[in-house]
């Protein structure tokens, strides 16, 4: 009997049950955890937040890890103003009008050497209510699988109020919207629309939901004080994915033309990556949200090629450092326009590159698919993907040919200057003035120009 016992209690996995009281009088949450089938004897925070923490003892040698008290449940407090502190966004802790959206590792510690599962109730005062892309069951507790927690999850807590779960064609998958409860001039429907809308762009593009994940798509939208339709954007595009998207709290339209929610929401298809690389999850994003746009007529295709011609003009020749340089030190240099454009810039570059190497039976909507359900990749497994995708005999009209090494590896190493007026003239496309564009019918590549906006085109 001892022997089987001991088999059954070795054979369990590790879980962690933790209970959340948030008083958000004092921007705080007091957690009580308890584990089941563990025998270490510290836990650790994946983010460096422990100044957030109070309550637990830090461990002497170990950063951002506690020892284990004694005695369960170990009781702690997360501050989310300290949190804020760190990062005003969700990634850490965002004050959302009446209610918070936090990241999942700001409060759950893993327990070391053990893949856990976390069982997380929150007890939550009346008018307060959470939002996560999380499997609850009856009682409101929610399970956070080992996978999930690598992944990472937004939290929503507090006044909320949800706008329905809505199903989505092609593909028949389910979107779950959660409104932070505050008044704003826009109708319910409008904001609906504007989350449901970009995601059938998206749908239609992948031949069916952006995502990978099994559960409703977690979309939290709050107002902010602004009178434009989209204001800003986070995703965590993996696994189960969590997407705030904020809106003009005074905007009474602009819906429907708005690029925030079609840019962020195509980050939930972006191809799985090992490690990060903005050139590609931002600069190809950024292509494809102009792209897509003129796709679905929420933008004219004149209009749409006027914004790529004069970002590419301005932002894809390199300023002495390299596309791959800039990228990696985003964080420190804080050259957005260039990561997002250059990289927006080669995408574009790749694209007529692989419609011309395959004479319009392929392009870069067919490797993004493919990339999309393939394995992860770090940056030179990509590189040498697209690469691969483009081939070696691409048009001569090419800014600066193409580099030994291939059109991706070469635009991404390239420190002097790219001209991009070749191709733009062979595609037809002239001078910008105003929001217009002059474009050329019968310039050398105008069929695949038109191809490239064409709704559902390949
Ligand atoms: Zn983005």
């Amino acid at each position: 009997m001892i022997a089987f016992g001991l088999a059954l209690t070795l054979a369990a996995a590790p879980v962690a049950e933790v209970t959340v009281t948030p008083d958000l009088k004092k921007s705080e949450l007091a957690i009580e955890l308890r584990t089941r089938d563990w025998t270490g004897d510290c836990l650790c925070l994946d983010k460096p937040v422990a100044a957030a923490i109070t309550g637990l003892t830090a461990h002497p040698d170990r950063e951002d890890c506690f020892l284990k008290p004694a005695k369960e449940p170990l009781k702690y407090t997360v501050s989310l103003s300290r949190l804020r502190r760190f990062r005003d966004d969700p990634d850490f802790a965002a004050e959302l009008g009446p209610a918070w959206l936090f990241h999942d590792s700001t409060f759950l510690l893993r327990l070391d050497g053990a893949d856990a599962e976390f069982k997380v109730k929150f007890v939550l005062p009346q008018g307060i209510s959470t939002a996560a892309p999380w499997p609850q069951e009856a009682d409101g507790t929610y399970t956070v699988s080992v996978a999930q927690f690598d992944v990472g999850s937004y939290v929503a807590l507090g006044k909320l109020r949800t706008l329905g779960t809505v199903t989505l064609e092609p593909g028949h998958f389910p979107v779950r919207i959660t409104l932070v409860d505050e008044a704003k001039k826009a109708t319910d429907a409008q904001l609906i629309s504007w989350v449901t809308k970009a995601l059938e762009t998206h749908a239609t593009f992948f031949n069916g939901s952006p995502t990978l994940g099994k559960l409703p798509i977690h979309v939290v939208l709050a107002g902010v004080s602004s009178s434009d339709a989209g204001v800003f954007g986070s995703v965590l595009r993996r696994g189960e994915p969590s997407v705030m998207l904020l809106f003009g709290k005074n905007a009474t339209g602009g819906f429907d033309s708005d690029w925030v929610s079609v840019h962020e929401l195509f980050h939930i298809g972006n191809p799985p990556t090992r490690g990060r690389f903005p050139w590609l999850t931002e600069g190809f994003t950024t292509y494809y949200t102009e792209i897509l746009r003129a796709r679905s007529g929420t933008k004219s295709e004149n209009a749409a090629w006027a914004t790529l011609a004069e970002s590419f003009r301005d932002y894809c020749a390199p300023n002495g450092r390299s596309l791959s340089e800039l990228s990696a030190t985003l964080g420190q240099h804080w050259e957005y326009q260039r990561v997002y454009w250059g990289g927006a810039c080669l995408a574009f570059r790749l694209d007529v590159a692989i419609r011309q190497k395959s004479k319009g039976t392929r392009s870069l909507d067919d490797v993004m698919r493919e990339l999309r359900v393939g394995e992860k990749l770090d940056e030179e497994e990509m590189i040498a993907a697209l690469d691969r995708a483009a081939g070696s005999k691409v048009a001569a009209s090419l800014p600066n040919g193409v580099a030994p090494g291939g059109l991706a590896s070469g635009h991404l190493n390239e420190k002097k200057r790219l001209d991009i007026e070749p191709l733009l003239k062979d595609l037809g496309i002239g001078a910008v003035s105003g929001d217009s564009v002059k474009l050329s019918d019968d310039a050398p590549l105008a069929k695949m120009r038109k191809a490239m906006t064409l709704r559902a085109s390949k």
